[in-house]
């Protein structure tokens, strides 16, 4: 039987800010329904993580070395949902409120990573296979490859966005490491301390999470600088899409729902109404609801929106928005929102439940993102029986098939380039096809023969981990 221990920095229902803690939170069990396996998550215990220490058994405490300190780490285990899930506890670099976005991330992520590698011996058992997930984790394929804790172990490293690479000035390598200078190449890229790229170089196998994803890192508009490496790399470097639990993601149980459904218009057309009275819009089945619930960054390619806010709302359409990040984005959509109160709601905060109101009385899901790795929100839209409208790039280019009125194929709309215009063309295809019933009815049957799960790829996980 295969012993697996994943390594992540986020993971639901403990932890969320994004798409990778949906993912951590439901590709182990996926694993599991596949193969009969022994699936393990280790993750911070961050203040905030939705769990009391009463509820955890204290495994182990040990020290640290984190440069010239040591720092005190406590291990903490959680058998939850058939996974056991470890978390270490350091209150100087995990008390704070929130998870990322201090000035000190990348010494509280080397503080973790090396912390997985001293909690080894106090696992209940020995992994076959470390998979690592993202910068945050980045330097534990490194130190086991370098401080050889445990022989035989394998290492899967899966970047979920090359975007975010841990990037420290050098003399973070002698300040944090505690490791020979000679293995400073593996991981200084640019003149800098890279924890991505520690991962991309230590690691027996890469992944990524669409096939299209994989290609296009490996070309400059898309690698964030790491391309040269990725290139080289290549014949490790697969792209396995990802999928959303659909048991989690269910209109016919979801609780958040105004009225359950499962492939009835009508009922969802209830829950269309209900968010509209929810959102103070006028209250109109004709009137197509376009939905976007994102971080609100570059990459998520709100700009585009906002640049064509005013040809948008020339058209009959009513948009949803719920959305934190950058300040400049959420100051364009708040002062758009309130000048147009009839058309335009903007909900500036997080919340998992009213996201499930909006995916589900939404007609769209426009998601038209400079780049995306996979993206898990057109997943969920698919699920909850809403259309997609997406640029052609990454997983969205994977996983949503522009609708083709003469074939009949397709689930969602979509653009080729980054483009304003261009995604305003889509939009307004997409409106024309919503008010055309024959057509609609094609689109709703290719929505409910998505495949969304994580069946086929976990597959894809499993083979991968047995080769190695
Ligand atoms: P990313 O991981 O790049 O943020 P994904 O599309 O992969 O993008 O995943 C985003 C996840 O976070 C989805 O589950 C989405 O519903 C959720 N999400 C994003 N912003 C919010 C928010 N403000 N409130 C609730 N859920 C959100």
């Amino acid at each position: 039987m295969l012993n697996i221990l994943f390594t992540a920095s986020e993971c639901t229902p403990f932890i969320k800010t994004g798409g990778l803690a949906d993912v951590i939170g439901s590709l182990p069990a996926a694993l599991k329904n596949e193969q009969h396996c022994n699936i393990n998550v280790i993750l911070p215990f961050y203040e905030d993580i939705k769990l009391n220490q009463s509820e955890t058994d204290l495994v182990a405490s040990f020290n640290v070395p984190v440069g010239w300190r040591n720092q005190e780490a406590s291990l903490h285990k959680l058998s939850h949902n058939n996974i056991t899930y470890y978390f270490i506890k350091n209150s100087y670099y995990f008390g704070r409120k929130g998870t990322y976005g201090y000035f000190d991330d990348g010494e509280r992520f080397v503080f973790f990573s090396r912390a997985v590698i001293e909690s080894l011996p106090f696992l209940s058992f020995t992994p076959d296979i470390i998979h690592s997930h993202d910068w945050q984790t980045g330097l534990v394929p490194a130190f086991l490859k370098i401080l050889q804790p445990i022989t035989g172990v394998k290492c899967v490293f899966t970047i979920h966005n090359i975007q975010y690479q841990g990037i420290m000035p050098a003399n973070m390598f002698n300040e944090l490491l505690n490791i020979g200078s000679e293995h400073m190449f593996g991981m200084e890229w640019d003149g800098l301390l890279n924890c991505m790229k520690a991962g991309i170089y230590h690691a027996d196998l890469l992944t990524t999470v669409s096939p299209s994803y994989a290609k296009e890192i490996q070309y400059s508009y898309y690698g964030e600088g790491l391309d040269p490496l990725l290139r080289k790399r290549q014949e490790n470097l697969y792209g396995v899409v990802n999928g959303i639990d659909t048991s989690e993601f269910n209109p016919k149980t979801d609780t958040s729902l105004y009225k359950n459904y499962y492939h009835s218009s009508d009922d969802k057309k209830e829950n269309k109404k209900a968010l509209q009275k929810e959102a103070n819009l006028p209250v109109s089945s004709e009137t197509p609801v376009i939905g976007i619930i994102s971080r609100l960054v570059e990459q998520k390619g709100l700009s585009l929106v906002t640049c064509m806010l005013h040809e948008i709302l020339q058209e009959d359409v009513q948009l949803i928005i719920l959305g934190t990040g950058d300040n400049s984005i959420e100051d364009t959509l708040l002062e758009a929102a309130h000048t147009h109160k009839e058309q335009i709601v903007f909900y500036n905060f997080f919340n998992e439940a009213l996201a499930r109101r909006i995916y589900a009385g939404s007609d769209f899901f426009l998601m038209p993102s400079r780049f995306e790795p996979c993206g898990l929100g057109q997943l969920i839209a698919l699920r909850y029986e809403t259309a997609p409208i997406v640029r052609e790039t990454g997983g969205l280019r994977d996983t949503v098939v522009p609708f083709n009125e003469y074939t009949k194929e397709g689930n969602g709309f979509s653009f080729t380039n980054y483009n304003a215009h261009d995604m305003f063309h889509a939009i307004q295809y997409a409106l024309n096809t919503y008010h055309t019933p024959e057509l609609w009815d094609n689109i709703l049957n290719n929505i409910y023969a998505s495949s969304i799960s994580w069946h086929q790829s976990a597959k894809k996980y499993l083979s991968m981990y047995e080769e190695l």
